[in-house]
This record gives C-alpha cells, sequence and structure tokens, in this order.
C-alpha cells in the first residue's frame, strides 16, 4: 500500500473536494421535477449554489473556516434546494390530496394578478412560512384539505411586500410598499407591520375568507390571545387590521355598488365570530391600548391604499356565484364547479359554511373540503 501523506492541509483539501462535488450533484435532483423545476426556478437555484461554490473556493483556508461557511452559508441553501425536491416527490406521490399543485398554482395566480413577476415556489415543513431566498413558500405536512390555502396567501402578501413595483419605472420609489413599511419606528414595528400588510394582503384577495379562517384556525383563545412576540403583532390587533381592511374596500369606488359587501362582511361575518369568540374566552391577557386600536382602521386604509395605487384591480376579491356554489358545496355527487367560479370564491363559500358550521363532523368537513378542492382544481384549467 502506497503511503499517504495525511497532513491536515491535505485532509482540508479532500473535504473542500468533496463538499463542491457534493454541492454539484445537487442540482442534478432537479431532474425529477421537469414540469416544475422550469428553466427559471432552475436558473434561481444554480445562481445560488453557484454562489456557494465560489464561497468555499475563495475563503475556506482550513477545516475550521470550512466547517464555519458550511454552517453559515451553505447548509442553508442546501435546506432549501433538499425541501423543495422533497416537496415535489411528496406531491408527485399525492400524499396530499392534490392541495400542493392547487396551492402552487393559486399563488402564482394571484402573485401574477398582484403585478409581481417573480415566481414563488412550495415547498412543505413545520408550518406556513415564506424563504426570500428562492421565494419559496411552506405549507405544513398534514395539511390534506383545503382549510389552510387562506393562511398561504397571507405568505405572499409578504412576497408581494418585497417585490411589487411602482406601475411609473421612474418613481422615486421603486418599491412602494417596501418602503412604506421601512418607515417603521425601530425593528420590532417594522416586522410587525410587514404582518399587518400581510394580513391586509391576504383580505384583500380572500375577503371575508381570509379573517374567518385565521379566527377559526389561528387565534389562541387558550393563550388569551397573547402570543404576539419580537415577529408578530397580537390576535386582536391582527384581526382589528382585517376588520379595517374590509371597511376600507368598501370605500375605494364609491360609484361601485357592490362595494358595500366588504363592510358588510366585517359587519356581519367576521366582527360577530371575534366577539362571540372573544366573550366566551376569558379575553386578552395583554389587550392592545385604546390608541393602539384607534390607529388600526387608518393604517389598514393606508395600506389598502397601496394595493389600490400600485396592483391591478383585478387582483381584489370579486364577488360571483356565492348562491351556486354555497347550494353544492355540500352536495355528495361531486357537483361541477359552476360556470365561471375562482378560487377566491369556492374559499369564500367554504369558509362561509364553515362559520355557520362550526360543530360539523369530520364526515360533513370531508365532503366540503373535496368539492371546495376539486373545484379549486377544476378552475385552475
Ligand atoms: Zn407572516
Amino acid at each position: 500500500m502506497t503511503r499517504v501523506a495525511a497532513t491536515p492541509d491535505a485532509v482540508f483539501r479532500a473535504r473542500k473536494d468533496q463538499e463542491l462535488a457534493n454541492l454539484r450533484s445537487l442540482l442534478s435532483g432537479l431532474n425529477i421535477a421537469p414540469e416544475e423545476a422550469t428553466q427559471e426556478i432552475k436558473d434561481r437555484f444554480e445562481q445560488q449554489i453557484a454562489n456557494c461554490v465560489r464561497q468555499i473556493d475563495r475563503e475556506a483556508m482550513d477545516t475550521t473556516t470550512l466547517r464555519e461557511i458550511l454552517d453559515s452559508k451553505i447548509r442553508p441553501v442546501v435546506t432549501e434546494v433538499q425541501d423543495y425536491l422533497y416537496a415535489v416527490l411528496y406531491r408527485q406521490a399525492g400524499l396530499d390530496n392534490g392541495v400542493g399543485a392547487v396551492a402552487h398554482w393559486m399563488l402564482n395566480d394571484i402573485a401574477r394578478r398582484a403585478g409581481v413577476e417573480r415566481r414563488v415556489l412550495l415547498s412543505i415543513g413545520e408550518a406556513e412560512l415564506i424563504e426570500h431566498t428562492f421565494s419559496m413558500i411552506r405549507m405544513r405536512h398534514q395539511d390534506a384539505s383545503v382549510w389552510r390555502l387562506p393562511i398561504l396567501v397571507h405568505e405572499l402578501g409578504h412576497h408581494v411586500a418585497r417585490n411589487l413595483r411602482d406601475v411609473n419605472p421612474n418613481a422615486f420609489a421603486m418599491l412602494p410598499v417596501k418602503t412604506y413599511l421601512e418607515d417603521a419606528r425601530d425593528a420590532r414595528e417594522h416586522r410587525h407591520l410587514h404582518e399587518l400588510f400581510a394580513d391586509v394582503f391576504a383580505t384583500y384577495v380572500l375577503g371575508a375568507a381570509y379573517p374567518t379562517c385565521v379566527i377559526i384556525q389561528q387565534a389562541r383563545p387558550d393563550q388569551g390571545f397573547h402570543d404576539h412576540d419580537q415577529t408578530h403583532p397580537s390576535w386582536p390587533a391582527r384581526v382589528h387590521i382585517m376588520l379595517g381592511a374590509l371597511r376600507a374596500m368598501s370605500a375605494i369606488d364609491p360609484k361601485d355598488v357592490t362595494a358595500g359587501a366588504f363592510a358588510q362582511m366585517a359587519d356581519l361575518n367576521v366582527e360577530p365570530l371575534w366577539s362571540a369568540l372573544t366573550a366566551e374566552s376569558a379575553g386578552s391577557a395583554d389587550p392592545p391600548t385604546q390608541p393602539e386600536l384607534r390607529a388600526l382602521p387608518e393604517r389598514a386604509a393606508e395600506l389598502v391604499d397601496l394595493l389600490v395605487r400600485h396592483a391591478p384591480a383585478r387582483l381584489r376579491f370579486r364577488f360571483g356565484r356565492a348562491y351556486d356554489l354555497s347550494r353544492d358545496l355540500t352536495s355528495r355527487d361531486d357537483p361541477a364547479l359552476p360556470e365561471g367560479a375562482t378560487i377566491t370564491q369556492v374559499l369564500d363559500a367554504a369558509w362561509r359554511w364553515r362559520a355557520n358550521n362550526l360543530s360539523a363532523n369530520d364526515n360533513d368537513l370531508t365532503i366540503v373540503s373535496r368539492n371546495a378542492l376539486r373545484w379549486c382544481e377544476a378552475s385552475t384549467h
């Protein structure tokens, strides 16, 4: 056997070469999903991985610096690429009842209607969130029903906040929402404002379905609604910004006869649901102050106004086919999607039904979710 000179330097070089080879082979995984991993998406991954390769090449001087770069810079990128691949395989295996394909289509359709060109990717994980390097939105593993699609639209709101461009390419503030949000007093308020914008965005796109979904699925009466922290405002503040958004949407165009319906959603659907829930629970452990609550409608109106001025009008929720949808939603005969109905109208119908049937059993929930999901899928063609 030939003797090998096992110097620290030789070991370092061997490890470095191994890591570089791993990075290059990672990209070949994208071939498992040619229909999803379009050239644009491949470019996005390739550029990030090329950056990783450059970083190792230039900055790794010994095993210690190599380890530091791997931990802080390379691992986050590799994790995102792998999560994306797992999610594609998960969807291909049909383990999510087709929810992922519907979510992916819906999110990119809404982004397009917002006038945002950068496509979002969809992966799966512990909780819904967006990772901005790849514009990748996570949905939860266990969600194989229609019910949490509105939460993903909130995550898309974070993407739109960063990417919505001014219609005038010469405008001083090229990214008007991002610029508005940066006006915050400090880092905490900045993060809270981002969340409030994402809530307003989801309400603007989905109408009452979003606040209804949040109240029924997200807000935590068991914690006295006190799970606000450095990143998220309290639930009362979030629900009030959504109510404010619906009311501001009614005031956009005084000539539009249907516009009053948004304020009605706030007054007749969302606020009574919230009041009933908060009256039943022990109350908020740390309620927002009166001045905070008074400031929220004005804030909501400003955020809605940003969307009115900078996004195409077709982004906003549109009413239609509500009667047909609600009539067929509970049918066991696999009813067809009423002509011309959209995903946002289907979600509206599903959440209206759910708010009115909170004690529905598993069987009814399954039928409604299955019909709604089938309709969502049909509307993507
Ligand atoms: Zn958020």
